[in-house]
């Protein structure tokens, strides 16, 4: 491809919200045979809602989201804020103080840990709880196992060493998201899902995109991500990697070509190669296009 193409190319691509940093970007991108997908914000609207509560002990609901907010409203992740929108309806209408907390920790890709009004309170997945040495009981393993298979996140919400209950949180799908994967199957590009999330919620979500997505990495911390990533090159794959989180990053800057969603954090935006500015995954397929018109001779 000529320079004046690429820039036209460029040019073309900016017009339609699709950022491309430099010709290298859209060099690359006409290669790429293989997409890894973010799930949280990238897949999924990234905007998940508290479908549920499940308590284990015997208390009052508005209490028990009062401590699981003052906990929450510390965290940037989009759970805490789906948790803490919810917990706002057992208070006064717009008038939210929540209680002071000590000891504050943000446990990534685990969840939190705070002391709430003298009660230890953990806010998180199986790991936060196990890793601190409390147990699980049965009756909440069943509760998230029913979570997951309905597409959904379980959280674990334990007070003072014991868990007392579990809120059941969803994050659909992207509306587009099924036929982006079709179409991407149909233009011998292979897709592949991973996740911080858990394995059950992971592959539910992946059977609800129903065609394309051939592997499930779930429970992956971010140098996990970039691992895969990585395995899938040595594999000889020209490798895409989508997403949208801080999380996201170091798979993001191993891939041959990253793609930041613009609603995204700025850190996956530096990131990234690529920019998608409307935040459609469509947009996938428009940078992919661009670039095989720019640089495939014969198609
Ligand atoms: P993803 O890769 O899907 O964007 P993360 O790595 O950010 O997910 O988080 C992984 C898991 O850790 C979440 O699914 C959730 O169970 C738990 N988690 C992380 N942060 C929080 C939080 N602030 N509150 C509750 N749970 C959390
Ligand atoms: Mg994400």
């Amino acid at each position: 491809a000529t320079p004046t193409a690429v820039m036209v190319a460029t040019g073309v691509g900016a017009s339609q919200g699709v950022l491309i940093k430099g010709g290298q970007a859209l060099e690359s991108t006409h290669k790429v045979n293989c997409i890894v997908f973010d799930k949280t914000g990238t897949l999924t609207t990234g905007k998940p809602v508290v479908v549920s509560t499940r308590l284990l002990k015997n208390m009052v609901l508005g209490d028990f989201y009062e401590y699981v907010a003052a906990a929450e409203v510390n965290s940037e992740h989009p759970l805490a804020k789906a948790i803490v929108q919810y917990a706002k309806r057992f208070g006064d209408e717009d008038n939210h103080v929540w209680p002071a907390v000590r000891d504050f920790v943000s446990v990534t890709g685990h969840g939190v840990k705070a002391t709430v009004r003298n009660k230890e309170i953990l806010v998180g997945n199986k790991t936060l709880i196990l890793d601190s040495g409390f147990h699980i009981p049965v009756e909440a393993s069943e509760l998230l196992r029913e979570a997951e298979e309905m597409a959904q996140t379980g959280i674990i919400v334990s007070m003072n060493q014991e868990v007392v209950g579990i809120i059941a949180i969803s994050d659909p799908l992207k509306p587009g998201a099924q036929d982006v994967i079709s179409i991407l199957n149909s233009m011998k590009v292979k897709s592949i899902m991973v996740t911080g999330d858990n394995w059950g919620t992971a592959n539910a979500i992946a059977k609800e995109v129903e065609v394309g997505i051939n592997t499930v990495v779930a429970e992956a911390r971010p140098e996990q991500k970039a691992e895969k990533v990585k395995e899938l090159q040595m594999c000889g794959f020209t490798v895409a990697m989508v997403g949208d989180g801080i999380n996201d990053s170091p798979a993001l800057v191993s891939a041959d070509v990253g793609m930041a969603i613009g609603a995204g954090t700025d850190i996956a935006i530096e990131a990234a190669d690529i920019v998608l500015m409307k935040s459609n995954l469509e947009d996938v397929i428009i940078a992919i296009d661009l670039s095989r018109k720019t640089f495939s001779r014969i198609r």
